[in-house]
């Protein structure tokens, strides 16, 4: 991961066009609508550097546990996490999240709801937005990615194992919402 001093030179080549995509000429930056952006003289075309989405599975079984992962690799390795990642070109938010949820853990499921919107901002990839989705599991037979250590289904007990305050305070909604009543 990338921090201190180096910080401003890792977004730099991870978020940023220096090309134009259109006609290849080096962008420069131009103030636009209040920020500096990247633009190109020749094409006009302006790079937005827009947030990121993320769709986040909070995943439960017939149990009411919920589905939670130790996370195999930077940022954040060894912590416990929910599954989740980027979405992909072409993809909903709810494809995304079961996609992501399969691919991580082996846990297949449906989609029951969107519990809310989440936001953040990460060294790495700048804003991100985090877009949380309660998942029904059907197919609870876990296999996990060599991006995770461990998932397993816990108690609500459990869940403050959990690193990210707003993942919990998610799960706090999902809690009091859809499993109301129940834990
Ligand atoms: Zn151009």
């Amino acid at each position: 991961m990338i921090t201190g001093k180096n910080k401003d030179i890792g977004i730099t080549i991870i978020m940023e066009k220096k090309f134009c995509i259109q006609c290849g000429l080096q962008l420069q930056k131009k103030a636009i609508d209040g920020r500096e952006r990247f633009f190109c003289s020749k094409c006009s075309w302006i790079f937005y550097k827009n947030p990121l989405p993320v769709a986040v599975a909070i995943c439960y079984n017939e149990e009411g546990q919920l589905l939670i992962i130790q996370r195999g690799i930077e940022p954040n390795k060894g912590k416990w996490s929910l599954p989740g990642g980027f979405l992909e070109q072409g993809e909903t938010p709810e494809q995304g999240c079961l996609r992501e949820l399969y691919e991580e853990t082996g846990v297949s499921g449906h989609i029951r709801s969107n519990i809310g919107t989440g936001y953040s901002q990460s060294e790495l990839y700048g804003s991100i937005i985090f877009l949380y989705y309660s998942v029904m599991a059907k197919d609870i037979n876990i296999v996990i990615s060599n991006e995770v250590m461990q998932a397993e289904f816990v108690h609500r007990t459990d869940i403050k194992r959990i690193h990210s305050d707003m993942h919990k305070k998610f799960i706090s909604i999902f809690y009091d919402t859809e499993l109301k009543g129940r834990e």
